[in-house]
């Protein structure tokens, strides 16, 4: 049921829906749960797993517990899955353990690797662009990182579209081309149509999207005040309750409406829209438990919108 398409230029193809372990993976959280929604997400076809290094919480943690499943549940499925990890935030004391230099980056493959207890990674990331390192710095570690076989393929994530161009163009050059982006883009944040989108395609690189339900903002959740069991519930969480505005909720009432009208729910519609554009090769989405997982791969049922259907949503977004 889940379709693929190829990343960019490369022979390996994602998911159109991949799985996010940013919130609800770490020690802090149901292990049993986590543990079902990572099986249910195989089942179904995703075999794209996103991580990073500082996931939890605690920061590991969720690389730990993806590497017990691992063991546990799915070892014998290690050549039918696509595993990424990232570094590039904030993960250990001192002056290595944050930004983008090649000694936090050698550093924390090495302690993703050992956590996950993986012997490579399929994409391993640069988490973010960090103006104290220069780019071909940290370009030249993710190249060594692959010639080691630490990881089969490069990804940049949330690089400036100046920066990316510098960083795509020095990978290019010593043939481990970029094989992914991945930026935050959703209904409500299209900053990837403006430059990000065209620079993939020029560089024959893939797009993968994170926070496609900008959230969980995109989904009916919100239409009735903010659930205690909700991610803007969580004060240390990233999504504020004061980001749950009544513009913006406002707006997704008319998406709702939108959607029931398509028989879909409001998330499934969210998702549906940001694959609309061929260049994005999948959304990473989040979830709580099975049944919003359920949920969200039921997108792909319905990912066609007519033009007046794509209008009426670019004028709810503008209004
Ligand atoms: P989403 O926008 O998909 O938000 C996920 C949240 O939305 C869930 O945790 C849940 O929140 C709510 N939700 C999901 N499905 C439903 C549903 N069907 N109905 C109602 N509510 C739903 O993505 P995330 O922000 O979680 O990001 C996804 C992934 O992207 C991350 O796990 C990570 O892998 C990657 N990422 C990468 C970043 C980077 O810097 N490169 C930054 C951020 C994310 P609730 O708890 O409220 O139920």
């Amino acid at each position: 049921m889940t379709h693929y398409s190829y990343c960019g230029n490369s022979g390996v193809q994602l998911p159109k829906i991949s799985l996010g372990l940013w919130h609800n993976f770490g020690f802090a959280d149901d292990y049993e749960t986590a543990r079902e929604m990572v099986i249910h997400a195989f089942e179904q076809g995703i075999t794209h797993f996103d991580l990073a290094n500082n996931y939890g919480p605690p920061p590991g943690s969720a690389e730990s517990n993806f590497g017990k499943i691992l063991k546990e549940d799915l070892s014998s499925h290690r050549d039918q899955m696509i595993i990424s990890s990232k570094a590039g935030h904030l993960m250990w004391d001192g002056p290595y353990g944050d930004g983008s230099s090649r000694k936090y980056l050698m550093a924390s493959i090495n302690q993703s690797l050992k956590r996950t207890g993986l012997e490579y990674f399929d994409i391993f990331y640069s988490h973010r662009y960090d103006p104290n390192t220069p780019v071909e710095e940290t370009m030249q570690a993710l190249v060594d990182i692959v010639r080691q076989g630490k990881a089969l393929y490069i990804g940049l994530s949330k690089y400036p579209p100046v920066q990316a161009r510098v960083a795509m163009n020095y990978l290019k050059e010593r043939d481990v081309p970029c094989f992914i982006f991945q930026d935050k883009y959703s209904m409500f944040n299209r900053l990837p149509e403006k430059d990000i989108l065209d620079i993939t395609e020029e560089f024959g690189s893939g797009f993968i999207a994170f926070s496609p339900l900008a959230q969980g903002l995109l989904t009916d959740k919100y239409l009735n005040g903010i659930p205690e069991d909700s991610r803007a519930a969580n004060p240390s969480g990233f999504l504020q309750k004061e980001q749950v505005t009544s513009l913006l909720v406002d707006k997704v009432k008319q998406l709702n409406a939108m959607a029931i009208q398509r028989g879909q729910t409001m998330a499934e519609m969210a998702l549906a829209w940001t694959l609309r554009d061929k260049r994005v090769t999948s959304l990473i989405v989040g979830a709580r438990n099975v049944s919003q997982l359920k949920d969200n791969l039921k997108a792909l049922e319905n990912t066609s919108f007519t033009k007046e259907e794509l209008e009426r949503i670019d004028a709810i977004l503008d209004g």
